[in-house]
């Protein structure tokens, strides 16, 4: 926990995806350090020139442990799978950083101890340089980096403090509180920023949400429209829908279609005798009949209206029409259907068959139907074929 806050925020560092993991490349750079180290080398030319070859010795293993460590940081971070979670990589920046803020402010203080005032000033100089660099790339990790400059800063003091160097102190304070007050702000803002963020994520989530529920409740809406309330059969709308289209792409690719009109028989009759509910109830099997002999891909049936249906047939059951609407009629003269008092009532239905033509409209094909279904006047429970001899889809 404490180390996550020492490193967050980073920025967008609670989200997985790209930006984070580009920052932290940033963060594992060996790059800085390379630079830091060359400053420190050359903050010892002096000293090692006065003799103080031991001295330069020591701060040169340290250096050299510094930016090997680093070296490694950048290295394992280039070489992390993918499976990895982000905050295992922000909490691993963080023991890195205190490492590297110990190196650097020991390097500093070793050489700024009993060094010359010459060598002294140069030390000072990086010292103020290497802060300066961390402070720079404080929006990435501002707690981390203030950690490391005080650190560094309170080492350097610490050895100016030994040296009888006090003038020091006020000064690190001032210039380390100025940039922590300068980082308290740049915290603040990406925290908001951060939040804003996430409530943006949180937002644009809901919006999916709901987009989707729209989209649901839209094709929802688009099948109720299309579908009969009383027996779940395309209604009437869908039915002048999928005409057009059966005609259109029968045209288009010249393959048969036909048209069945189908009436129950002295239905009024049968409403009387059993009630207008029992009446319901076999209007339902009579489409779940229908449902079931009309499979998808031989065709659609729908509810034309009242006591009327329709089943449109393409390609081969289209050309096998009238058969089908015989097999049709005598199934439902054989279904049983319960009626109000117990007894079993019975139903037959009228078929008008229409095969299209090339040149028919939806008006000229349902008229068609309908003129053959009007011939069972001279006496119910029939099918009425169109003339097979005219010119049909798939027949030229
Ligand atoms: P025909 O053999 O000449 O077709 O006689 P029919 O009695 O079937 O025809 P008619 O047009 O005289 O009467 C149709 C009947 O269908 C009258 C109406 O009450 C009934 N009907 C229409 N829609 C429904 C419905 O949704 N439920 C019920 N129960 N009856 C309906
Ligand atoms: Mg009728
Ligand atoms: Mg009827």
């Amino acid at each position: 926990m404490l180390l996550e806050k020492l490193t967050l925020p980073i920025l967008g560092a609670d989200d997985e995806t790209d930006p984070p993991w580009g920052y932290l490349a940033t963060l594992y750079s060996i790059v800085p350090h390379l630079i830091a180290a060359i400053a420190i080398l050359s903050a010892s030319v002096l000293p090692y020139l006065e003799g103080q070859t031991a001295k330069v010795a020591i701060v040169a293993l340290v250096v050299t442990m510094q930016v090997g460590l680093r070296a490694w940081g950048d290295y394992a971070y280039r070489r992390r799978s993918d499976d990895e979670p982000l905050k295992l990589w922000l909490s691993r920046f963080v023991p890195l950083s205190l490492v590297s803020g110990l190196a650097w402010g020991s390097a500093l203080a070793i050489l700024y101890t009993g060094g010359s005032p010459d060598t002294q000033v140069v030390v000072l100089a990086v010292g103020c340089g290497i802060v300066q660099s961390c402070a720079a790339r404080a929006y990435l990790a501002p707690r981390s980096t203030l950690m490391v400059i005080v650190i560094v800063t309170a080492i350097v003091n610490a050895a100016a403090i030994s040296e009888g160097n006090w003038i020091m102190v006020p000064i690190c304070a001032a210039y380390v509180g100025f940039l922590a007050s300068y980082m308290v702000r740049l915290i603040a803002m990406d925290e908001k920023r951060i939040d804003a963020e996430r409530k943006t994520r949180v937002l644009v989530k809901a919006l999916a949400e709901s987009n989707a529920m729209l989209v649901q409740a839209n094709e929802q809406l688009h099948r109720h429209a299309r579908t009969d309330a009383l027996t779940g059969l395309e209604n009437r709308r869908g039915f002048d829908d999928e005409l057009h289209r059966h005609l259109e792409r029968a045209r288009e690719i010249d393959r048969p279609l036909a048209l069945l009109l189908i009436d129950v028989d002295h239905f009024k009759r049968f409403n009387d005798a059993y009630g207008h509910q029992a009446g319901d109830a076999c209007l339902r099997i009579v489409a779940e009949l229908l449902a079931g002999l009309v499979a998808p891909s031989k065709g659609i049936a729908a509810r034309y209206g009242g006591e009327e249906f329709a089943i449109i047939l393409h390609d081969g059951e289209a050309a096998r029409a009238e058969a089908f609407a015989e097999e049709l009629r005598a199934c439902v003269a054989s279904l049983p259907l319960p009626a109000r008092d117990g007894s079993a009532g019975r139903l037959t239905v009228s078929i008008g068959v229409a095969n299209a033509k090339p040149a028919d409209d939806e008006r000229a094909l349902i008229s068609r139907a309908d003129r053959r279904l009007s011939a069972k006047a001279a006496g119910r429970d029939r099918v009425c074929a169109s003339d097979r001899a005219e010119p049909v889809f798939g027949s030229l």
